[in-house]
């Protein structure tokens, strides 16, 4: 039994060791907070990606695929009220000197006592006693009440695009001006505002933006939906969690666009969807389950929203969220751009005139899903250790990624067992029909066949097939399944139509 720490820390480590997933510049130190993905981890997001596309662009006729810029024009960002309101409330803790969200602090009732350590877990003997202040939470580091006032920290990564060099500007100005404090934070900032562009923290802007060209391109009808997978940025203040939270990401999201006053069926459908979409590719499926949010925690424009939560080691928390978005964004774009983002159905009546004929602007609800948190709820629903004795008696611990076999990144391996007798030739004639079909498939010869298997288990090949000699003869191979380790003697074409079957 794995308990919450100690899983976290063998997927981390698996995902190194394997090729998986490592943290950015590791060779001079890491940047904390950005990941890279291995041959494995690229192969095992590359498959998730294509089947959420499969599932929301190519089994449907009503949605269609975009791929679009990460930097935007700075009044999208305006428009949609990112610039205005995308941040998180900051805190200091005065006692460990943690920096932590307000909003993701546990809670304590004010006014109520609370006990924490002096100076933080590094000196856990000594406890104190405080008073939860009127803010109604403590630090998640220390529990120590002691806590600076909240303070807004901007979510977006800001850079300037063009030959601008808004410091040295600054300088050329106001360099001989005397300036007041607030003076000089005013002058900065407006320097800094020329020319700014920011990386996108979310992909949905861009399918709002490009409503009209879309609409107009594909000659969609209402209901239809504008789907986008791609790399999101967000400044976090606090990144966690391995890939949970990390500052670059991933994201799959779909703006559905429906008829004002269908958006709760619409809502309720996708929600279903999404959460049948997740499940189908878990051992685990009670991993996942659905919280409405409370009308409190609703977004000013949004009329409905459900996360799908998993139960990641520290508790269940957000995987996906699937949001009703009213009008709000097409409404506000309209008004910024000056564009008619507006939809019109002639075969409907107008309920304002009574008239046929009604132009409205369509209503939204927004799955919006995290591909690298999808994955790493993928790496943990599938990590499995089984205990057994080896050949010689003793204890040994079987390490199996049960990862669906459309997810996992190798497929299927071809294994000779040993490297003369025309095995190997034999082996990588099979990799090759396999890999003809589009199959990443292994050829591996090194190590002992048992060395092999626990590496194939342990990365998640679903398929091992073994080469031996009679298979020169005889055109059978040895298929072995990663799950129950079963192995069957079978034709090769028989091996091989197992393994489409599998992925199809
Ligand atoms: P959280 O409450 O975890 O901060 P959020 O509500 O801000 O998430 P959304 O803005 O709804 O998240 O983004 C949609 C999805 O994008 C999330 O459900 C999550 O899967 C993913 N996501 C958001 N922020 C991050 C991040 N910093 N790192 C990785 N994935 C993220």
């Amino acid at each position: 039994m794995n308990t919450a720490n100690d899983l976290m820390g063998k997927i981390i480590s698996l995902a190194k060791r394997r090729g998986f997933v490592f943290q950015s510049s590791e060779i001079y130190g890491g940047l904390k907070s950005a990941y890279d993905y291995g041959p494995l981890g690229a192969e095992l997001k590359r498959n998730i990606s294509q089947e959420w596309w499969k599932s929301i662009v190519y089994e449907r006729s009503n949605v269609f695929g975009i791929d679009a810029s990460i930097l935007m024009h700075s009044n999208v960002w305006k428009a949609s009220g990112h610039l205005a309101n995308f941040s998180d409330p900051l805190v200091d803790c005065l006692n460990c000197k943690e920096r932590f969200r307000a909003d993701k602090a546990p809670k304590h009732q004010a006014g109520s006592e609370i006990t924490y350590i002096e100076h933080g877990k590094n000196n856990a003997k000594v406890h104190k006693t405080g008073t939860v202040g009127p803010q109604g939470y403590v630090c998640p580091t220390c529990s120590s009440p002691l806590l600076s006032p909240e303070r807004d920290f901007r979510g977006m990564f800001k850079t300037t695009m063009g030959p601008i060099d808004p410091l040295g500007d600054f300088v050329e100005r106001y360099g001989d001006t005397p300036l007041s404090k607030k003076e000089l934070k005013e002058k900065l900032y407006e320097m800094a505002d020329r020319g700014a562009v920011y990386l996108r923290p979310e992909t949905a802007q861009a399918m709002f933006v490009q409503f009209q060209n879309i609409l107009q391109t594909t000659s969609a009808k209402i209901p239809f939906g504008i789907a986008q997978i791609g790399k999101s940025f967000r400044n976090e203040i606090i990144v966690e969690h391995f890939i949970f939270r990390s500052c670059e990401f991933e994201q799959m999201e779909l703006e559905f666009f429906c008829e004002p006053g269908s958006q709760k069926e619409w809502l309720d459908y996708w929600t279903q969807e999404r959460l049948k979409w997740h499940q189908s590719f878990a051992n685990n499926k009670d991993s996942y389950r659905l919280r409405q949010h409370d009308k409190d925690e609703l977004a000013h424009y949004s009329d409905s929203c459900f996360d799908i939560e998993y139960k990641y080691p520290w508790g269940f928390d957000e995987l996906e969220g699937i949001a009703s978005r009213t009008d709000y964004d097409l409404k506000k774009h309209s008004e910024f751009s000056g564009a008619k983002l507006s939809y019109f159905d002639q075969n409907k009546i107008d309920p304002a005139t009574n008239k046929q004929g009604w132009r409205y602007t369509p209503y939204v609800i927004e799955p919006s899903a995290g591909l690298t948190r999808t994955l790493l709820c993928y790496l943990l629903d599938a990590y499995h250790e089984e205990q057994g004795v080896d050949q010689h008696g003793n204890d040994k611990t079987r390490t199996v990624l049960r990862l669906h076999p459309k997810l996992a990144p190798v497929k299927a391996a071809v294994l000779p067992l040993v490297k003369k007798d025309g095995q190997p030739e034999a082996a990588e004639k099979i990799a090759q029909e396999l890999r003809k079909r589009g199959i990443l498939t292994n050829f591996d010869d090194g190590q002992s066949i048992g060395k092999r298997y626990a590496k194939h288990d342990e990365i998640g090949t679903p398929f091992c097939l073994t080469v031996d000699q009679q298979s020169i003869s005889d055109e059978k191979v040895t298929l072995r399944d990663r799950d129950s380790t079963q192995q069957v003697r079978v034709s090769t074409s028989e091996a091989i139509a197992k393994i489409c079957e599998a992925l199809a």
